[in-house]
C-alpha cells in the first residue's frame, strides 16, 4: 500500500463529519497525584517560559524571521518583557490549530512582522511557512493534509505519516516506539510545549529534528540547563492518545489532558512506549502507567493477618 492511500484510509472518516459539528474549543487537565503536581507543575511552567525566551532569542539572532507563540493569561506580560529585552517587536496574531490558548503573538523585527501580516492577509501560506521557518517537507505535508482533509489538529496525520509502510508498523498502526527523534514528539503541543514551530511531518523528520536541536543549543547558551533536561526527559516518556467525537485525551505518566480535536465517529487509540518514566509517574493497570510492584505472598495483608491470628491463638 502506498503512503497516500494509507493516509486516506485512516483520515477519510474526518471528511464525512467535517460539516456536521460546530466544535467548541476547550482544554482541561488533571494531575495523576499531588506528588506529581508538586514536582512537575513548577517545572512545566519554567519550561514554558524557557521556550518563550529561546524562541524570542532565536528570532533576534536570525534563526527564523518570525516566531508564533501561544500564551495564556498572565504569560502575555512576560512575553512582552522578553521581546523588549531582546529588542524584537510583537503583534497579536491568529493561527489555526492553536485555539486552546488565550491568544497568540507573532514575534520578529518590524519589517518581518509586516511581511508576515501581508502574507497572512493574502492567504499566502507558502510565505507564512517560510517566515516561520518551516522545513519544506513539513510545509508540503501540512499543506497536503489541510487541503485534503481540512483538519485543525494535525496529531493524527503526522502520527500516521511516521509509520513505515510495508512493515509491522503500518500493519499495527496503534503502536509506535518513541526511540529516536524524541525532541520532536508533538503530543506535548497539547500542553504548549514544543521545540518546533509546526507539527513535524512525522515523528522521524530529520529537518524538524535539526530545528529542535538548534533551539536546544540556544537554550543551553542562555542558561536553561535544568529546563532543557526536564523537557528532553519528558519528551521520552510513554504516552497514549485517544480521540472520539471531537475530544482527544492525552495520557502522560504525570498528567492527563482532555482537549478539543477534529470530529470523528470512530474511536482512535494509539500508544507510544517511551524510554523513560518519571519517579512521580502514576501506578496503574493501563498503559502508559507503571504496574505496581508485586508484593511477595508473605507480605500481603491477608497473610500478615493470618500470622497475627495464628500467633494469638497459640
Ligand atoms: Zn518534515
Amino acid at each position: 500500500m502506498d503512503r497516500s492511500t494509507f493516509l486516506h484510509n485512516h483520515l477519510s472518516m474526518y471528511l464525512e463529519n467535517r460539516e456536521i459539528v460546530e466544535r467548541p474549543s476547550f482544554r482541561r487537565y488533571s494531575w495523576v497525584s499531588s506528588p506529581a503536581q508538586q514536582v512537575w507543575q513548577e517545572r512545566l511552567n519554567r519550561i514554558r517560559f524557557a521556550l518563550f525566551h529561546m524562541e524570542v532569542h532565536a528570532v533576534s539572532r536570525g534563526m527564523m524571521p518570525v516566531a508564533l507563540l501561544s500564551f495564556n493569561g498572565e504569560e502575555l506580560s512576560r512575553l512582552s518583557s522578553l521581546c523588549l529585552q531582546n529588542q524584537v517587536a510583537f503583534v497579536l496574531a491568529h493561527e489555526r490549530g492553536r485555539q486552546h490558548f488565550d491568544g497568540c503573538a507573532a514575534v520578529g523585527s518590524f519589517r518581518n512582522l509586516q511581511n508576515y501580516e501581508t502574507a497572512v492577509r493574502n492567504a499566502d501560506i507558502h510565505s507564512v511557512a517560510d517566515l516561520l521557518g518551516y522545513p519544506d517537507c513539513c510545509y508540503q505535508f501540512i499543506k497536503h493534509v489541510t487541503e485534503c482533509y481540512a483538519l485543525d489538529d494535525l496529531t493524527l496525520p503526522s502520527y500516521y505519516n511516521s509509520l513505515q509502510m510495508d512493515t509491522p508498523d503500518a500493519l499495527n498502526p496503534e503502536k509506535y516506539l518513541l526511540t529516536s527523534h524524541s525532541e520532536i514528539n508533538f503530543f506535548w503541543r497539547a500542553l504548549g510545549l514544543s521545540l518546533t514551530p509546526m507539527f513535524p511531518c512525522s515523528l522521524n523528520c530529520c529537518s524538524a529534528q535539526a530545528y529542535a536541536i538548534k533551539l536546544l543549543e540556544i537554550g543551553r547558551e542562555i542558561g536553561y540547563h535544568a529546563e532543557i533536561a526536564w523537557l528532553t526527559e519528558a519528551l521520552r516518556w510513554s504516552l497514549s492518545w485517544t480521540a472520539l467525537h471531537g475530544t482527544a485525551e492525552l495520557k502522560l505518566p504525570i498528567i492527563k489532558v482532555i482537549y478539543s480535536t477534529d470530529f470523528s465517529t470512530e474511536k482512535v487509540q494509539i500508544e507510544l512506549p517511551g524510554s523513560s518514566f518519571p519517579d512521580e509517574g502514576a501506578y496503574g493497570i493501563n498503559f502508559p502507567f507503571k504496574q505496581a510492584p508485586r508484593k511477595a505472598l508473605s507480605e500481603t495483608k491477608a497473610v500478615q493477618n493470618a500470622i497475627v491470628h495464628l500467633s494469638q491463638s497459640t
